[in-house]
């Protein structure tokens, strides 16, 4: 069975997340465990009432998406440090909300430092991370000014350099991909993405899609999701990815505007429309 899901807000408290979730009709969840921006952490509920939260709601995986404050790319090293420990503790939080992934972005490069300095050193913080418990997903980027992390090639480095492990995996945002420009507008732009993520990294590492139109063009390197359909994906891409999210077992997170459950009807509605068709 295809599991899909949705980014949503704890602004209400991580009970009143997964009730929304329940009423979406969501299989799985991604949320932040804190601002992202940065400010103080609230307190987390125990992860035994978590875990039952979880499963009264029948909700899993849960992911985590790590805060955007700390440069886990710098090279720069208090900052390299620092991102380390905030992700670090992030790692430790996931397993207190009984979470299963922390999602990762590569950061950005440092001015002075080369793309290949912040790629490896980016490579450094997961490798700190895996001194905790859990398990760390990369996330593809948009290349938005300085970002690192944008190509397979470029994350092929990086997940060489962690090496072969089942705790790191790939979590690939669609709306990243087209605004640094892989087209997905075809049913084949959809085949050559895939065959260059088999080769560089190996399908076998997806561990999830975020599952996002793109509001600019293919190749424009600006981060900004859409709804499904309304931006630079075509819907013959989009199915194929829906059929091969089924034959992997990849969860599909969307992560497309919109804070409520009538925002994102129209996308669920689109999803549950392609997977009734395959
Ligand atoms: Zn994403």
């Amino acid at each position: 069975m295809i599991r899909i899901g949705a980014q949503v807000s704890v602004a209400g408290g991580m009970q009143q997340t997964l009730e929304e979730a329940e009423q979406m009709g969501l299989d799985c969840l991604q949320i932040f465990s804190r601002s992202p921006v940065g400010g103080q952490s609230r307190g987390l509920p125990q992860s035994k009432q978590m875990a039952q939260w979880l499963a009264g709601a029948q909700i899993r995986p849960l992911f985590v998406h790590a805060p955007y404050f700390v440069n886990p790319a710098a090279t720069d090293e208090v900052m390299h440090a620092k991102a380390c420990q905030v992700l670090g503790d992030e790692m430790r939080r996931v397993r207190h909300l009984a979470g299963d992934f922390l999602v990762v972005h590569p950061g950005h490069q440092q001015t002075g430092a080369s793309s290949i300095e912040a790629l490896d050193a980016f490579a450094d913080t997961v490798i700190s991370l895996l001194t905790a418990r859990g398990r760390v997903l990369i996330e593809n980027t948009a290349g938005q000014g300085k970002e690192v992390g944008s190509s397979f090639e470029d994350l092929a480095r990086v997940f060489n350099a962690v090496g072969k492990t089942s705790r790191v995996g790939l979590m690939l945002d669609t709306a990243h991909a087209m605004a640094w420009g892989y087209p997905l507008t075809t049913a084949n732009d959809w085949k050559l993405l895939c065959s260059l993520i088999d080769e560089n990294i190996g399908l076998a590492r997806v561990r999830g899609v975020h599952l996002n139109d793109s509001l600019f063009p293919i190749g424009s390197r600006r981060d900004q999701h859409a709804a499904l359909l309304t931006g630079y994906f075509g819907s013959k891409a989009l199915q194929d990815i829906v059929a091969t999210a089924d034959e992997y077992n990849w969860p599909l997170i969307l992560e497309t505007p919109g804070k409520n459950a009538a925002a994102r009807a129209a996308d669920l509605a689109i999803l549950r429309n392609i997977i009734a068709g395959l």
